[in-house]
């Protein structure tokens, strides 16, 4: 049993401050009271915050390999699969080079108060399998969605797509294709009725930038929003360029949307439209995408997303709603028992400094790792300071 006593808890969906202890047992928040608590361990929070820790809710972790490379280059040129300059980096990176640095990724992940990570795992069965290896001693979550090769031929046959991924979907939680741009619309129907068959995340990259969406109006009269809802998927990725219509279709079918603020930044693609998700009650999660232009600290994610939506709209944008994109938001559309500060939920919790007077300001604008005084995942201390 650990108590967390004296802080100032962000407590439940809405992450609302309240001086209360927090009892952890068996890796679950067993209580959350203001009474004073017994327990074996106790963590003085006296001057901290404590949080649920953070959600980065879509990476491609195997990109750290490759990091500040190719700047400058167009969003094509560097990531569309499969002649993008990552994907030929990854092709010729050994598996021990790979898993090192994904390790490393991992480390700067739990550095910087993240304790789940949903990883977009290139390379079918066996990239997820450098993966599984690369996080087997590190104490992290994570949520890995593979792909398959077979996706992107175009006269793929649709039955071996099925087989592969069935093949796939035994060692991951999910599927996540790159985008319309490289699938055909029957592609990623049979990969959102497997996924849904057997209760997993069907994932898409959707409405990156303009040309996309315009392809794909060109080809088939529909935007990429349009056709991903219409094939199924659950967890739509960017929305950085919607058109008309589309807001409303994704909020209309409740789907969740991961934005990526300092990706589409890094790749001059434009800036997600944060209040508009939030005006029309889209569940929204924060990423810090591809490792290669982006490090995995959702500070920084949180901060550029906040800053950068304001000065864009010239409107106010709520801290606490950034702070929700990156753990109440994640945990509830991404279907796992963490995220949030309430009884009964596993303990993924974060005690930081108070460094201001606004809890959620003081996390995003003011947070560092050294300010970190607890990481805890699943009930368990990663470390503290
Ligand atoms: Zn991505």
């Amino acid at each position: 049993m650990i108590v967390i006593e004296n802080g100032i808890v962000l407590v439940g969906n809405e992450l609302k401050p309240q001086k209360v202890n927090l009892l952890v047992e068996n890796g679950k928040i067993r209580e959350i009271t203001s009474e004073k608590l017994s327990g074996a361990e106790r963590i003085d929070a006296t001057g901290c915050i404590v949080s649920p820790s953070l959600i980065n809710s879509h990476v491609h972790i195997g990109d750290a390999v490759a990091q500040d490379v190719g700047d400058g280059q167009n969003i094509a040129e560097i990531v569309k699969p499969p002649h993008g300059l990552k994907h030929k980096i990854l092709q010729k990176t050994s598996a021990e080079d790979l898993i090192k640095s994904m390790q490393g990724a991992m480390w700067e992940m739990l550095a910087t108060g993240t304790t789940t990570f949903v990883d977009y795992r290139e390379g079918g069965v066996q990239g997820i399998q450098i993966l599984e290896e690369a996080a087997q001693e590190v104490p992290i979550n994570k949520l890995v969605l593979g792909r398959d090769d077979i996706f992107l031929d175009p006269d793929a046959n649709l039955s071996k797509v099925r087989n592969n991924v069935q093949k796939l979907l035994k060692s991951c939680d999910g599927i996540a294709a790159s985008g319309f741009g490289e699938i055909r619309d029957e592609v990623a129907q049979v990969i959102c009725e497997e996924c849904r068959k057997q209760g997993k995340i069907s994932s898409i990259h959707v409405a990156e930038y303009r040309e996309v969406q315009e392809q794909s109006q060109k080809n088939t009269g529909k935007s990429e929003v349009q056709r991903a809802l219409e094939g199924g998927f659950q967890l739509l990725v960017h929305l950085t360029a919607p058109i008309v219509g589309d807001l409303d279709r994704v909020a209309a079918a409740g789907n969740p949307v991961v934005c990526c603020p300092r990706s589409n930044g890094a790749l001059s693609v434009g800036i997600p439209p944060l209040r508009h998700l939030e005006e029309k009650e889209i569940p929204t999660l924060l990423g810090t995408d591809n490792l290669m232009f982006n490090s995995p600290n959702m500070f920084r994610e949180m901060e550029y997303a906040l800053k950068a939506t304001r000065a864009y709209d010239r409107q106010y944008l709520s801290p606490k709603t950034v702070l929700k994109m990156a753990t109440t938001n994640a945990g509830h559309a991404l279907g796992i028992d963490s995220g949030v500060i309430s009884p009964g939920k596993t303990a993924d919790i974060m005690v930081v400094k108070k460094m201001s007077e606004n809890p959620w300001l003081s996390i995003i604008n003011r947070t560092e790792s050294k300010n970190i005084i607890c990481l805890m995942r699943q009930g368990k201390i990663v470390y503290k300071r």
